[in-house]
Order: structure tokens, then sequence, then C-alpha cells
């Protein structure tokens, strides 16, 4: 049977180390606090939010929410960021995507200030992904897949990594930082030749790619540890994510569950880059 690689435990340790650091802000008049940005009411945002308000509520930290409609204007949605940028309460935000199609999403991502920018949507952020600056903040998702690595103490260095997926929401991202981590990277995509023989001969396989239990146990071996960033609905409307876990579970040496294994880890994440926020602030205006 493989290792299973649950989120929970994960997240909780995240919470526990903040828990300290919230406390001396809060001793120091600082309330942190986290402004969201949600057009529409899409079922996988109102969950995420719902998500949010739920790791943030024992740890006592602020959410303040910008609901906008469907039908907003580009200029509404642009004062909006322009209010949260400039409101010192607020020390990050989190703009729910993608945005309905009348918004141009380049303009509206790269108007939110980098230093409020939690989970590293703008342009400025990436690239600070990219050449490894410690000063912007990952994708949230992408950091957890990384700290799920980490907590179950599965090494990286000199590791060979498929990364299975190439988006800047995760493929590319994560792959930036596990090669930061002196792993072998090979991202992979829908051209890609000879997957099965890229993942069975990797160390670690990452899936991020949105279809459902795509992943089979033709793409498995016994030493390989199997990461999975998916979220679908398959045909009996069960969630579940881009690797076959029934299939595959039994073969590997290590797999992340859908739900209960990345996504548990992701609002932690985001609350840990909330309190480097306020650090930061704090720290400037000393
Ligand atoms: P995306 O933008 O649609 O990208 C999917 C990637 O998968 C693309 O690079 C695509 O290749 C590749 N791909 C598609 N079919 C493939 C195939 N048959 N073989 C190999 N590669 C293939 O999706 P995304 O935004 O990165 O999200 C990926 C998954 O992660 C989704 O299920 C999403 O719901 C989930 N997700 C989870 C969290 C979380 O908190 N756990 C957060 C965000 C997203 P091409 O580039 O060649 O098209």
């Amino acid at each position: 049977m493989a290792e299973l690689l649950k989120g929970l435990a994960v997240s909780n340790k995240i919470k526990e180390d903040l828990m300290p650091e919230i406390k001396a802000l809060k001793e120091q008049g600082i309330r942190p606090c986290l402004a969201i940005l949600r057009i529409g009411e899409r079922a996988d945002d109102l969950a995420y939010e719902r998500g949010i308000e739920k790791s943030f509520s024992k740890p006592g930290i602020g959410i303040k929410k910008f609901l906008l409609e469907e039908e907003v204007s580009q200029k509404e949605v642009l004062n909006t960021i322009a209010e949260i940028n400039e409101d010192d309460g607020l020390q990050g935000a989190l703009l729910f995507r993608p945005f309905p199609k009348h918004l141009n999403d380049d303009v509206i991502r790269n108007s939110l200030s980098v230093k409020k920018d939690l989970d590293g949507i703008s342009d400025l952020a990436m690239a600070g992904i990219f050449t490894g600056s410690r000063d912007v903040f990952p994708p949230c998702t992408a950091e957890a897949c990384l700290e799920l690595l980490r907590f179950y103490g599965i090494p990286l260095e000199g590791k060979k990594v498929a990364v299975i997926g190439r988006s800047l929401v995760i493929g590319k991202p994560v792959s930036m930082m596990l090669l930061s981590e002196n792993a072998t990277v090979t991202i992979c995509h829908s051209r890609t030749e000879n997957l099965r023989e890229i993942c069975k001969s990797s160390d670690v396989v990452l899936a991020a790619v949105g279809r459902a239990e795509m992943i089979d146990a033709s793409y498995a071996s016994e030493n390989t540890v199997f990461i999975d960033v998916g979220i679908n609905v398959n045909e009996a409307g069960n969630l579940v994510g881009d690797i076959n876990f029934e299939e595959v579970e039994p073969v590997v040496q290590a797999i992340s569950p859908v739900p209960r294994g990345v996504g548990s880890v992701t609002t932690s994440i985001l609350a840990r880059h909330l309190i480097k926020a306020c650090k930061e602030i704090n720290k400037n205006n000393k």
C-alpha cells in the first residue's frame, strides 16, 4: 500500500506555526486581513471562499469581501482593485479567476499591487518566481505541492520530477519551484510523446492536467511518488483528481488523495502569505 500524503496534517502544522506570529502582530496593533474579490457566483469560487473562511476563523484572520456582479464593467473592477491597493488595513488580496469573458484578464491581474498579490497572478510576481526572487508570492497551490512533499520528507534534490501541465497557474510556476529545489524537471503537456515512460521513470509525478482520472496504472511504478493537483468531477458526479486513485495507489510508493490532498493545504499557504505581507509592511513602517 502506498503512503497517503494527506493535506490536513500539513495544513494544521502551517497554521500552528503561524499562531505566535499572528499574536505578535496583533500585539503591535496589526490585524491581518485578506481582501477577496469575487465576480459572480461560480460554484468553485464559492467553495474556495468557504474553505478560506473556515481556515481563517480559528487563527483569527480577517476577511473583507468585494463582491461584484457578473456583468460588472472593467472600470468598476479596476476601481475596486485600486481601493484594495490603497487600503492599509488590507495587507493582501485574492482575486478569483477566471474573470467573466468580457473583462481583460491581463489588465486586471496586473493592476493588483505585487506586494498584495498573495497568489502570484501578476506578471511581476511570475517574473519573480522565474528569477527565484523571495520578494514575491508564488501561486498558493504551487507552494502547497512543495509543502506537501517537504512535510512528508520526500527528497527532491537531484531527483527526476515529471510535471504534467504547463499552465501559468500551476505547471510552469511549480516547475520553477521544483527546479529551485534542485530537482531535474520534465515539463509535460498535451503534445508530449512517451508520457507514460517519462512518468514511469520519474521519482515524482505531479499531475496538473484537469482531466478526471486520466493517469492510470500504466503511468505508475513502485518507486514513484504521485502528487495530484487536479480537481475534476467524473461521470458519476464525484470529485476526483487527475490520477485514477483506485488503480495507481496499490502500485506506487506514495500518493496524495483528492479531495483532502493538495487542496487542503492551499488555504493555509494563503494565510502564510498574508502574514508574511503583514510582517513586510510592519518592517517597512519601522
Ligand atoms: P489548464 O490551464 O487547463 O492546463 C492544463 C494543462 O494540462 C495544459 O498545459 C495542457 O497541455 C495539459 N494537458 C491537457 N491534456 C493533456 C494530456 N492528455 N496529456 C498531457 N498534458 C495534458 O489547467 P490548470 O489551471 O493548470 O489546472 C489543472 C488542474 O489543477 C485542474 O483540474 C484544476 O482544477 C486544478 N487546480 C487545483 C487547484 C488546487 O487548489 N488544488 C488550484 C488550481 C487548479 P497544453 O498546454 O498542451 O494544452
